[in-house]
């Protein structure tokens, strides 16, 4: 149902009317967990006031360790709701288990399978009966075909509202967290008709190249690109080492709207 050969056609995925995929690059930003109301409501009017319409925000948190922060739960996703009520964005969440996924669907507007739940074959079937868009991650060692193949496990139950995200690979490289298959993009492009993204914040771990890493990334083809930000990543209760601050936001989202005026993307 994903390939290309069912359906020659671009998926157009709407969030909200904010319209993924239709060859003008949208852009996902917010802090990897939601920490507070008042941490996320920072976040929310830096990305308002660049007229961008779509927030993310972690609340159920799958930690490497179980001693780390795992998020507020519930109440994370409340905070969404209010975000999204007062700053008019739409919000994008992580949920890890079906049990989650109805009450969830309350608070947020695009659900967001991890990483780490790419073949959580139970996941990806709940997710096939909502209506609403989907957020697909790729495995760290997922290859396109596993990855693809996720994502007809969502679609097999009706839903079309799916967006693939390459965030990195794990391979030998301990330069960066991991290593973004930039490949994947014109890979995934061709063999689906879905709208694919490039989470740069989890594939390069490295503040310090998610411009070029972005740059890239719209460069051959994605419809979008996701990042971190966090008003302050030091004290940031995950991913401290790679958000960026609210000053390295507007420097990166200036460079990226002059490339893409200087630039052909697509
Ligand atoms: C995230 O986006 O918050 C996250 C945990 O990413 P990934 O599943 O790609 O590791
Ligand atoms: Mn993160």
């Amino acid at each position: 149902l994903v390939s290309r050969k069912r359906k020659a056609e671009d998926t157009i995925v709407d969030i909200n009317g904010q319209k993924i995929g239709t060859g003008t690059p949208t852009f996902i930003y917010g802090p990897c967990s939601v920490e507070s109301y008042t941490q996320v409501a920072e976040v929310a009017a830096a990305i308002q006031s660049k007229g961008l319409k779509l927030i993310r925000g972690g609340a159920y948190k799958p930690r490497t360790s179980p001693y780390d922060f795992q998020g507020l739960g519930l109440e994370g996703l409340k905070i969404l709701k209010q975000i999204s009520k007062e700053f008019g964005l739409s919000t994008i969440s992580e949920i890890v288990t079906p049990g989650h996924l109805d009450e969830a669907l309350e608070y947020i507007d695009v659900v967001q399978i991890g990483a780490r739940n790419m073949q959580n074959f139970e996941l990806l079937k709940a997710v096939g009966s909502i209506n609403k868009p989907v957020l697909l991650k790729r495995g760290m060692a997922a290859t396109l075909d596993e990855f693809i193949h996720a994502a007809e496990y969502i679609m097999s139950q009706g839903n079309d509202q799916i967006i693939l995200c390459e965030r990195g690979i794990r391979t030998y490289e301990r330069a960066t967290r991991n290593t973004l298959d930039i490949s994947a993009v014109p890979i995934l492009k061709q063999e689906t008709h879905l709208p694919v993204f490039v989470d740069v914040t989890h594939s390069t771990g490295r503040r310090d190249i998610l411009l070029p890493a972005a740059k890239a990334a719209l460069a051959i083809g994605a419809d979008g690109v996701m990042a971190e930000v966090h008003p302050d990543p030091a004290v940031a209760l995950s991913d401290a080492a790679q958000q960026m601050n609210l000053q390295q936001f507007d420097e990166f989202y200036e460079s990226l709207q002059n490339f893409l005026k200087t630039h052909e993307v697509h």
